[in-house]
Formats: C-alpha cells, sequence, structure tokens
C-alpha cells in the first residue's frame, strides 16, 4: 500500500515512515506540482483534512495531512492554529518564540501549563476521511535552552521532564510527543 504524506519536511516524512511500517509512505517530493495549501480553518482539524483531501485529490491516492501547535492555558489556548505565524510572520521561530515569552512574562509558574497538539488527518480517494489527535502537556519555561528541534522546543518542558524538549534527543522526543502520538494512533487506526 501507497500512502502520501502532505509535507515536502523530509524528517516528518522519515518518522511515519518509522511508524507505519509495511506501508510505502511517500513525500510531496515525488509531486512537484502538488498544491500548497492554505492553512485556512481555526482548528486542527479543520486544517489537517483540508490538506489531506486537496493532496489525496491531486494524488489519487490515500493521503495524511496533520497539523500542530502549542496551546497556552493563560492565553486561552492561543497560539494553537497561530502557532506558525504569531508574530505575524509565517515560519518565523524565534520572533514566534520571543513574542509569547514576552506575553507570559508576568505569568506566575503554576499558571504557565501548555499543550503540544497534533491531529493527523487521512483522506482516501474515495473521499472517506479520519482524523486522530496526539497531546503532550507540559509547560512554558521563562527562558529558552536547548538547541534541537525548532518552533517552541527551547521553551517548553513536558510533564514529568526537567529538560526543555529542544534538550531531549529527537528519539526521546519523539516517543512522548504529540505528533508520535498522533502518527501512532494513525497506525493503529490503519490496522
Ligand atoms: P505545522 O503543523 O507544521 O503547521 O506547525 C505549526 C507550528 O507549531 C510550528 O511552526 C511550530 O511553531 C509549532 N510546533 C508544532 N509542533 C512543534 C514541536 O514539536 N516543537 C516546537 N514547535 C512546534
Amino acid at each position: 500500500m501507497k500512502l502520501v504524506l502532505a509535507t515536502r519536511n523530509h524528517g516528518k516524512v522519515a518518522e511515519l515512515r518509522r511508524i507505519l511500517d509495511g506501508i510505502d509512505v511517500i513525500g510531496l517530493d515525488e509531486f512537484p506540482d502538488a498544491p500548497d495549501v492554505p492553512e485556512t480553518e481555526l482548528t486542527f482539524e479543520g486544517n489537517a483534512l483540508l490538506k489531506a483531501r486537496a493532496i489525496a485529490a491531486h494524488t489519487g491516492l490515500p493521503s495524511v495531512a496533520d497539523d500542530s501547535g502549542l496551546c497556552v492555558d493563560a492565553l486561552n489556548g492561543m497560539p494553537g492554529v497561530f502557532s506558525a505565524r504569531w508574530s505575524g510572520r509565517h515560519g518565523d521561530d524565534q520572533a514566534n518564540l520571543d513574542l509569547l515569552l514576552g506575553q507570559l512574562s508576568d505569568v506566575a509558574p503554576e499558571h504557565r501549563g501548555a499543550r503540544f497538539v497534533c491531529v493527523a488527518a487521512i483522506a482516501w480517494p474515495s473521499g472517506e476521511e479520519d482524523a486522530v489527535e496526539g497531546l503532550m502537556d507540559g509547560c512554558v519555561v521563562d527562558a529558552p535552552r536547548g538547541t534541537n528541534g525548532f518552533g517552541y522546543d527551547p521553551i517548553f518542558v513536558a510533564e514529568g521532564e526537567s529538560r526543555t524538549t529542544a534538550e531531549m534527543p529527537p528519539d526521546e522526543k519523539d516517543a512522548i510527543s504529540h505528533r508520535g502520538k498522533a502518527f501512532r494512533a494513525l497506525a493503529e487506526l490503519l490496522r
């Protein structure tokens, strides 16, 4: 069975390939003309389904897409689906992280709870679709630490951990991460 993962990120393709043992996972590199699907919905599930549907329609193959972000309690769940563009510039990880730290500068440690959320959606060429969610609970610390990962990793500490996710080796993060959990739930669903 062949499955498309709606991303040009090789790390994500490799991670899903490891988890979906026995399934031929291919990325969008093999479909240079695939559309860039804007994330216009207000939920992770809505955005993941938008992308999965568009790529299934383009490729004629079952397609998986994920959408993820950081939901901060003190900000009523924001940045959420706006995580990648919180500072107003899409993909500027440093500006997004700096803005979030500033917004939380006066928030007491006991109120700095947050969670990473990932929804993985699958769309079949027949029109059927499904979505699964993975969560990683934790909190936002007051200063960046670590150089692994991306995005908000240097300021996030998962529950039961003392290291930020940017201080954890990638395989340890994968084992507890929102994306790892969502991809494993998808593997379960496909079984
Ligand atoms: P997307 O799911 O690729 O649209 O990513 C959404 C944004 O959420 C990223 O640009 C990051 O800012 C943030 N994000 C999602 N997952 C992680 C993670 O595992 N670590 C750090 N930041 C993340």
